[in-house]
């Protein structure tokens, strides 16, 4: 086992792997800009050490910067968390060129699920089943409209680089194709550096389920079930559950017995998570994450385990603490992300915050970097919190939520909060009956924003 890590995030994920790490006996490092000297991560690991301006290119995301990091405070290993570095396939390499740990995948891995083609391909040929679609990249307007007519509109076209809902269009008819095409890959480019696009079937009623792996990088993986993310603004999760209220044990047992057989093939070593859309329970593939997800909690809930532990004892060359027969599912967790953010614009709302009390009691985790008088700053996401409720069953989870909301109290700024207040007032999110388009029909008739 490791001495002594280094993460490289700040936040409440920061703040995730020292718990993990110190219930390991194992020490940390944090690594934060000069925006961040007083952020909870900071105060909370073993050491810390300032690694730029407040900038996230000049800091969380400064390769040499955190290596130097390593080096100066002897870390063995580093932690990613989720996002900034944490599927940069160049940064992996570094890492390893420079004899430390990355805690999670191998470079070549990453750089296959990263490209949203290459990780289609693999997955296919892997046995996993994907969203009818164009055979590769798409490079031309004619192509597009053939390829357009050959499955059906409507489709969508993404960019291969694409991520965090940015460089995906949908054309709902030939005649909407030329638009489509030349923004996904316009702003594939602009973003991600690369605009190549493929099309595919623009699926109109499905489901976000997503399967979580776990691999030891020795070809033994397992799956823990699945979550649903279906509840999503602008292709974004703003409410997960699991076990998904749409998935029977045969299907879960199915699927995932799939995506773990598929993990396992390629010696997958770490947490890792399957995507799929899910309609007339069919599974169609869409990407594969290879880290940490935000929403990771839910699962931990239910199979009561701590996946960042595992994480850490894999990379280490450990084995998985458990195997697939271990893993039974136990009640029902549901996570709501908490955002600095106006509705009913969702504008980005910094600033300082006066007064914050977490929720507790049975069956409630606040996953959160703040405390009183702290300020959050303009840089960075406007994630500040993810509330986990787990309960016997789904209902339990539910009056569960809508009482620790209640408890919750984050003055000084606007957050996600009253959103979730409302949903909750829903049939639809009361029976679990909503696709991934509901949360946006929602807010267009509720707030007029969306
Ligand atoms: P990103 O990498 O940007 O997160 P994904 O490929 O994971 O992009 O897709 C994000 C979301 O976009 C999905 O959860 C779903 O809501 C929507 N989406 C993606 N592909 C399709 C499709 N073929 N049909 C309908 N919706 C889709």
């Amino acid at each position: 086992m490791f001495s002594k890590i280094l993460i490289a995030n700040r936040g409440e994920i920061a703040l995730r792997v020292v718990r993990a790490a110190r219930e390991m006996g194992v020490a940390t490092v944090a690594v934060h800009s000069t925006a961040d000297s007083d952020a909870m991560h900071v105060r909370m690991a073993d050491e810390s050490v300032c690694i730029g301006p407040p900038a996230g290119t000049q800091s969380y995301l400064s390769v040499p910067a955190i290596i130097s990091a390593c080096e100066i405070t002897g870390a063995e290993a580093i932690h990613p968390g989720y996002g900034f570095l944490s599927e940069n396939a160049q940064f992996v390499q570094v890492v390893e060129d420079h004899d430390l740990t990355f805690i999670g995948p191998t470079a070549e891995h990453i750089r296959i699920m990263g490209d949203k083609i290459t990780a289609k391909d693999t997955m296919k040929k892997l046995g996993v089943p994907c969203v009818p679609g164009s055979e590769g990249g798409v490079a031309t307007l004619e192509d597009a409209k053939r390829i357009g007519e050959e499955i059906g509109y409507p489709v969508i076209i993404k960019a291969t680089a694409g991520g965090g809902g940015r460089g995906m269009k949908v054309a709902q008819n030939a005649a909407g194709m030329e638009k489509a095409f030349m923004t996904a890959r316009a702003e594939g480019k602009s973003n991600f550096g690369n605009d190549e696009v493929y099309i595919e079937k623009y699926l109109t009623t499905p489901r976000h389920i997503e399967i979580q792996v776990f691999g030891d990088g020795k070809g033994r993986a397992v799956h823990l079930g699945e979550r649903d993310c279906s509840l999503q603004r602008r292709h974004q999760k703003v409410f997960e559950e699991a076990p998904g209220p749409a998935i029977s044990p045969e299907e879960r047992a199915a699927i995932g017995k799939t995506c773990a057989e598929a993990v396992a093939r390629i010696n997958y070593i770490g947490a890792g998570t399957i995507e799929f859309l899910y309609e007339n329970g069919e599974f169609y593939f869409i990407e594969m994450n290879t880290r940490l997800q935000v929403e990771h909690p839910v699962t931990e809930a239910i199979f009561g385990v701590d996946l960042v532990r595992e994480q850490i004892r894999v990379a280490s060359g450990m084995d998985m603490s458990f195997v697939q027969e271990d893993l039974k599912i136990n009640g029902h967790a549901i996570e709501v992300r908490i955002n600095a953010e106006k509705l009913p614009n969702f504008a980005p709302c910094p600033g300082r915050i006066t007064q914050y009390h977490a929720p507790g009691g049975l069956g409630v985790r606040m996953d959160s970097a703040l405390y009183d008088g702290y300020s959050i700053p303009p840089y960075y996401d406007s994630l500040i919190g993810k509330l986990i409720v787990h309960g016997r069953d789904r209902p339990e989870a539910l009056a569960r939520l809508k009482r620790a909301l209640g408890e919750l109290i984050v003055d000084g700024v606007d957050t996600t909060v009253p959103l979730f207040h409302a949903l909750l007032e829903e049939e639809a999110v009361l029976s679990g009956g909503y696709n991934i388009h509901w949360l946006e029909h929602w807010l267009e008739t509720n707030l007029g924003g969306g």
